[in-house]
């Protein structure tokens, strides 16, 4: 479902990408782990095209990123994209903030995009908030309708950037339920996180990076059985 072909990416002189090649396949849950400053961020933005990247290729369902002549928007709606800060839209109802894409990206009709969006909060567990606004939800809350939004497109696959992160603690909990219901649904998922209790739960494979480079791309109980990169032991230690 995504390909990552020998990607390197430069910021002026500063290579933050070094030769990353990875791939998921579809259903398939992929945990990208690795301190700070890795390029956990920057890749997976490649991934739907909000970075460039100068050397290399990424195809997703067949659409190769990095061509003249392919459509980004319509890329990009295949592509659900969850980011640490929830990015709904303030002035927009949760309703609102479910169907505008729907409308005016893939041109469903009002009712359609409605019952669509309504559905998706319902199965968040939120649908008691839909004529809300963003700023009267929790962060967890917020989050949860992002994650609604973002399935409202029908995207192919899912990335998620440290979706938990900027949480309260207690409510990382109902976020990462979500994303385990969403797992086991069967999504093609890549997700950025340090919950290791979530890659146990429902990841397939584990990549670790670290300076810009894939280090590591196990399965899951290659990873945190016995990683085989010293990098790696050392961060695990760390965070686990
Ligand atoms: P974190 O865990 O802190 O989110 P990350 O692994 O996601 O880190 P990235 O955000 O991908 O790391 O950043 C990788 C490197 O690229 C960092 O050294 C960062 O300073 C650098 N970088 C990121 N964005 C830019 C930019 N727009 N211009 C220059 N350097 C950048
Ligand atoms: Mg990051």
């Amino acid at each position: 479902m995504i390909a990552i072909d020998r990607v390197s990416k430069w910021y002026g002189e500063f290579r933050v990408l070094t030769d990353c090649s990875t791939s998921v396949a579809r259903g398939e849950v992929v945990v990208v782990c690795g301190p700070s400053g890795s390029g956990k961020s920057t890749l997976i933005k490649c991934v739907n095209a909000l970075e460039p990247f100068q050397e290399g290729q990424i195809t997703v369902d067949g659409t190769r990123v990095k061509e003249r002549g392919t459509n980004l928007p319509k890329l990009r709606a295949r592509v659900g994209m969850v980011f640490q800060h929830f990015e709904l839209f303030p002035h927009l109802s949760i309703t609102d903030n479910l169907t505008i894409a729907q409308r005016k990206v893939l041109g469903r009709p009002g009712a359609e995009a409605r019952k669509r969006g309504l559905d998706l909060l319902d199965r968040v567990g939120l649908s008691a908030h839909a004529q809300k606004y963003p700023g009267q939800l929790s962060g967890g809350q917020q989050q949860r309708v992002a994650i609604a939004r973002a399935l409202a497109m029908n995207p192919v696959v899912m990335l998620f950037d440290e979706p938990t992160s900027a949480l309260d603690p207690e409510m990382v909990g109902e976020v990462l339920d979500v994303m385990v219901e969403l797992a086991r649904d069967g999504m093609t998922m890549m997700v950025v996180t340090h919950e290791m209790g979530f890659a146990r739960k429902v990841a397939d494979r584990v990549i670790f990076m670290d300076r810009g480079e894939i280090v590591e791309d196990a399965t899951k109980d290659a990873f945190f059985g016995q990683p085989r990169s010293e990098r790696a032991q050392q961060f695990l230690s760390k965070i686990l």
